[in-house]
């Protein structure tokens, strides 16, 4: 999509403006902006591959945004448009992210130049093995250092590829599995987390919606189950969390916003169906419950409650923000709307509820898996038996007191001991509840800061001036 021509700053430029908006707004000292903002190492590989007989070179990144906690982590990208001011864009963003959901990571990103479409799996599995190698061989992927994760373009399949990779060169590492997150369950990974970034969103949406002054001040009524939804990117994020509103909040999502265009209906579109179509056919032209058009840029200007854009950065721009017509927009993507775009936004009184808060719940089971991994042993294995235990004891004393029975799916409930699955779920609501009151609280106490944004970086930037401040590196706050 082009919005070069709107934009006067590259992607991680914008980023540093609102880290600049939020710093001036709590009276950070300058200095201590820019050791937050910098970008603390960035590697650029270019390595060969056999490919058919042929030898091709590829071109990725690894930046190593903060190191004030350690592993730095992030996902890896692949994408034909993958650049290093994007990588290290997009690295600042996990380093915020980290910080306000309460991770104790650094930020980190990876990209490699690729549209993974051309190769077969095969010759996928050939490159990812050789890029986990240049990584390897640099220390730019270590369990206790350097943790990637799945990201646009990659998935659970290419974190097996790199954990097996990791484990061939380091087969002594007790830690291994903890190289990489995201990976498949029977190697490694945890339930919840392919759908963790999507499940956030909805998590963080659901926690918007029990304000109530927050849900009038940017001029939405009622609950989620009234909201008429426009989606950008049915990828995984941007699926997960359109599923889940549209099931189990009973949001409507009226548009789907693809590639090849857009789909409508305003009585509500059925998510998996448009994915399913999707994954068959390649597009959403010529889907039957909709009407399609392949003007896909526009709408993201449809009247709607909420626009939720799921894709990639800059979707947003100078270009476009004047003509937005959603209350609410949610940034289920990183970085979709641009440091410009968000002044105009703001201007004009539209209310964002920004990436680095909205879609953390990806680095957030991430978290959980890493630990997991570090643990050798499941959520829940040493107490679940427990728990159980424990809900008989409570049911039979109760009936016993009561001389009542109680009804089957209350007993079934009060007998079951959560499972891995309910675990994660728990943790992540939890994670993304109290970013949400820490945001608020944020916005209460600072008459300065009057959007999501800025609070949401202010909290960021707080805690990390502090870490850095206690490892001698600024000023005192
Ligand atoms: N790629 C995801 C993100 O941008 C997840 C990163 C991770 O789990 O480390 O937040």
């Amino acid at each position: 999509m082009d919005t070069g021509s709107h934009e006067s700053m590259s992607f991680r430029e914008g980023i540093d403006r609102m880290v600049d908006r939020a710093s001036l707004a709590i009276g950070l000292n300058p200095e201590t902006a820019k050791v937050i903002q910098a970008c603390n190492a960035v590697i650029q590989l270019k390595f060969p591959v056999g490919i058919d007989g042929n030898v091709e070179v590829f071109t990725g990144w690894w930046a190593i945004h903060s190191a004030h906690r350690l592993p730095a982590k992030g996902g890896l990208r692949f994408a034909p448009l993958v650049n290093q001011d994007e990588t290290e864009g997009l690295a600042a963003l996990m380093s915020y992210k980290c910080a306000i959901a309460d991770i104790p990571f650094g930020g980190a990103k990876g990209g490699l130049l690729i549209n993974p479409g051309d190769y077969t799996e095969d010759q996928l599995r050939k490159i990812v093995r050789q890029f986990t190698m240049e990584l390897a061989r640099r220390d730019f992927i270590n369990p206790a250092t350097n943790v990637p994760a799945p990201d646009f373009g990659t998935s659970s399949r290419e974190m097996a590829w790199i954990a097996d990779t990791y484990k061939a060169l380091f087969p002594d590492d007790v830690n291994r599995d903890a190289c990489v997150t995201g990976k498949p369950l029977n190697r490694g990974g945890v339930p919840g987390r392919t759908e963790a970034t999507g499940k956030g969103v909805q998590y963080a949406l659901q926690e918007f919606f029990r304000h109530a002054e927050r849900v009038a001040d940017a001029g939405l009524s009622d609950g989620l189950s009234s909201q008429r939804i426009v989606i950008q990117g049915l990828g995984n994020v941007g699926y997960h969390a359109a599923k889940y509103l549209a099931e189990e909040d009973g949001s409507t999502i009226i548009a789907i916003i693809e590639r090849d265009g857009v789909v409508v209906n305003e009585d509500g579109l059925n998510v998996h169906d448009v994915r399913q179509y999707l994954a068959e056919t390649g597009g959403l032209k010529g889907f039957p419950a909709g009407n399609y058009s392949a003007q896909g840029e526009q709408a993201l200007e449809m009247e709607c409650d909420i626009l939720i854009p799921a894709a990639l950065e800059s979707q947003v721009h100078a270009g476009n923000a004047m003509r937005i017509k959603a209350k609410l927009i949610v940034e289920a993507a990183n970085g979709p709307v641009t440091y410009q775009a968000d002044e105009i936004l703001r201007e004009r009184g539209i209310t964002i509820l920004p990436d680095i808060f909205v879609n953390a719940g990806g680095v957030t089971v991430s978290y959980f898996e890493w630990t997991r991994n570090l643990s050798h042993m499941r959520f829940g294995r040493l107490q679940r038996g427990l728990d159980e235990l424990r809900g008989m004891n409570y049911l039979a004393a109760l009936e016993s007191l009561t001389g009542k029975q109680t009804p089957e799916n209350l007993r079934r409930e009060i007998m079951r001991g959560a499972n891995e699955l309910d675990l994660i779920r728990s943790g992540l609501d939890d994670t993304m509840r109290m970013a949400f009151r820490d945001i608020v609280e944020m916005l209460r106490h600072h008459p300065n800061i009057s959007d999501y944004r800025t609070a949401a970086y202010a909290i960021a930037i707080n805690k990390m001036a502090q870490s850095y401040y206690e490892l001698g590196l600024a000023e005192p706050l």
